[in-house]
């Protein structure tokens, strides 16, 4: 499986990190080898002195799909869930300023902790969710999901032009404004509506 995450999809994160808005979705990849289950620790690396939280909205597709209609985009996933998308904000400045890829500061070990996903079925719209990461009990980041560039299903139906999209790939969509860094004993706490989805300590 593969993760796709994408950059930029909240007109506010966008301006936080002083970049414009995209005419198109902007999107990276994670190797599997990122992905933080069951609530385990994240290990701060040795490699960064920045590492910033990014919570998001993740989406399972659920069928294979390639030139997706966005009418049908629907009906390839089931399930939602949120995560982090981790990021060593020093590696991705250095990277920006050389023009190269941002592969080593998003796609380290564990640096997609992702929650468990509930039925699409038992949440509010998809295009009408709210939710948030609490930072040792105060919440930092708020998101709505009315508010992103690209709705869910404009996002699946771009992607899929490009990449095939598998059974139990994860889509990561992108972050609302309030990112900031952690630090070695924060607990991050993640929410969708008021249930507590994801819960990561930094150590
Ligand atoms: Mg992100």
């Amino acid at each position: 499986m593969k993760i796709i995450c994408i950059g930029r999809n909240y007109r506010e994160h966008a301006r936080e990190l002083g970049n414009p808005v995209p005419e198109d979705p902007i999107f990276f990849l994670k190797p599997d080898t990122a992905i933080l289950r069951r609530n385990r620790p994240f290990l701060y690396p040795d490699f960064s002195s920045d590492i910033h939280y990014e919570t998001e909205i993740v989406i399972k597709i659920s069928k294979n799909g390639k030139h997706i209609e966005p009418a049908h985009a629907h009906t390839y996933y089931d399930e939602i869930g949120i995560g982090i998308d981790f990021t060593a904000r020093d590696l991705q400045q250095k990277a920006r300023e050389k023009g190269l890829p941002w592969a080593l500061a998003k796609g380290f070990d564990h640096a997609a902790p992702i929650s468990s996903f509930k039925a699409k079925t038992n949440l509010p719209d998809l295009e009408r969710l709210h939710f948030h990461l609490d930072l040792n009990g105060k919440t930092v980041q708020h998101g709505f999901t009315g508010d992103m560039i690209f709705p869910v299903d404009t996002l699946i139906s771009y992607l899929s032009r490009f990449i095939t999209l598998r059974k139990g790939d994860l889509v990561f969509t992108g972050t609302p404004s309030g990112v900031g860094p952690v630090s070695k004993g924060d607990m991050l706490e993640a929410f969708i509506e008021d249930n507590k989805m994801l819960k990561c300590e930094v150590k």
